[in-house]
């Protein structure tokens, strides 16, 4: 599980790297812009949506009682059933068909109380730094492990240190490239180290890792996230900790004088399995209700904050995209899904579970929020032409909120299974820029996500899933 997890997290990481690359590749063309102005259907349509999203939004109050009904919702806990409770409540309140909650089996991972990375000085002194377990990771002993730190910039560096590595600290710093304006290709570019740092470390022999915070800022939260938990044999990878940015640089200072020597102490452990549900809930299509568009977000989140940009945001876009359809009296020909993934963080059982118990039956399209509440900039999809640039035309409405733009890509993780079946899929893409800064951290909480741009974001939702149901 834990392998194949970690493997297509870091799959994605290099997917969007990729991605980025070839974006990079073909940048004169970029995204695609409508050749045409909207015709007076689509403006009606948009219009319909826009009047109810503008007198009577509600993905805020909705965020807001999420947040407050399950602010800690990981996998496996408590807190995320209390979260596919406040879900199947929402859904069944705003009156769509077919509610119901499909279950999926999750991994546990519990985060413990005690996670500590401490400098030990010659003369006895400590100095904590901040830090946090990485996702999955497995637990020291109770005493901790002890051992110098050895600073690397990549994977590829700490494996070559071979013995050296022997009973040591491998501490990985290499930073996200701040230049890049595509902070999901800088993210990608670096993500390898937390996905995969343990298990090199563990290759060496070392006692543990340590992996700077990805995010480009320089500030006191670490942010955790999956990880590869254990090696070929089954046995468990070095305990690893994500340490704060600002930590790193400190730690990076520290090694500029002298040799330095950390004490780890992580009380994570892992649980076996536990259960936990797919929420669903449609909008059932007019003309072709067998054929079925998905919309969704995942509903588990982090432990370290309260999951508002991740992925509170996409939950509430979906959820708010079908109301808001409802609401204006557009019905499209083919059923739209509403799909609230459980476990996208630690396992992506949720997308798989779903792809296995729907696998026959026709899905159309699906399209995933899954990058945050910022404001709408674009979509992507991954038809072909000729439709791609059709489908571009037809957003020619969502440039009156800045979000009239087509991009080449698929779906979110959440959907990457049912991709795997066929299924066209898409992403809405937000301004990514300050995505990263909250990320996974104990800063991702309901005061970072502006209201304007996250009913914003649940209207372009809404106008692209119009169009695509209706296609
Ligand atoms: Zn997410």
């Amino acid at each position: 599980m834990t392998a194949l997890s970690s493997r297509t997290h870091y799959f994605l990481g290099a997917a969007s790297l990729a991605l980025a690359l070839a974006g990079c590749a073909a940048a004169p063309a970029g995204p695609a812009t409508p050749r045409r102005a909207a015709t007076a259907e689509e403006s009606a349509r948009y219009a319909a949506l826009a009047r109810v999203a503008q007198s009577d939004p509600k993905a805020y109050a909705m965020l807001e009682g999420l947040l407050r009904a399950a602010p800690r919702r990981l996998a496996g806990t408590p807190g995320a059933a209390a979260a596919e409770a406040w879900g199947f409540a929402t859904l069944q309140s705003l009156g769509f068909e077919a509610v119901r909650s499909e279950p999926v089996r999750v991994p546990v991972w519990i985060r413990g109380d005690v996670e500590e990375v401490m400098v030990l000085g010659a003369d006895g002194a400590m100095e904590p730094l901040r830090a946090c377990a990485l996702g999955l990771s497995p637990g020291t002993p109770v005493e901790g492990v002890l051992g110098e730190v050895i600073e690397v910039r990549s994977l590829e560096e700490a494996a070559s240190l071979g013995e050296r590595g022997r009973g040591k600290v491998i501490f990985y710093n290499r930073p996200m490239n701040p230049a890049l304006e595509d902070t999901f290709a800088a993210y990608g570019g670096a993500v390898d180290q937390r996905s995969r740092g343990g298990y090199v470390a563990k290759q060496i022999g070392a006692v543990g890792a340590l992996v700077r915070s990805m995010t480009t800022r320089v500030d006191d939260h670490p942010h955790t996230g999956a990880m590869r938990a254990t090696m070929d044999d089954g046995s468990p990878v070095a305990p690893s900790a994500a340490i704060s940015t600002r930590a790193a640089e400190r730690l990076h200072g520290l090694l500029q004088q002298g040799p330095v020597r950390v004490r780890m102490r992580l009380s994570c452990r892992a649980e076996g399995e536990g259960m936990g549900a797919n929420i669903v809930g449609e909008l059932r299509g007019s003309e072709r209700p067998q054929e079925v568009v998905v919309v969704g977000g995942h509903l588990d989140a982090w432990d370290t904050g309260d999951g508002a940009h991740d992925d509170g945001a996409g939950i509430v876009h979906s959820i708010e995209a079908l109301r808001l359809l409802k609401a204006a009296g557009l019905r499209p020909k083919r059923t739209v899904r509403a799909v609230l993934f459980a476990n996208e963080e630690s396992g992506l059982r949720g997308g798989q579970a779903y792809a296995e118990a729907h696998r026959t039956e026709p899905h159309f399209f699906g399209v995933e929020s899954d990058r945050g509440g910022f404001a709408p900039r674009r979509f992507q999809a991954n038809w072909a032409e000729p439709q791609f640039s059709e489908l571009a035309d037809a957003l020619a409405p969502l440039a009156a909120i800045g979000c009239a733009q087509l991009a080449r890509g698929g779906g979110g993780a959440d959907l990457t299974s049912l991709e795997r079946l066929g299924v066209s899929c898409g992403e809405l893409i937000p301004d990514c820029a300050h995505y990263f800064d909250y990320h996974h951290a104990e800063t991702d909480v309901l005061a970072a996500v502006d209201r304007d741009d996250l009913e914003r974001g649940a209207l372009a939702l809404a106008y692209f899933l119009d169009v695509v149901a209706n296609w």
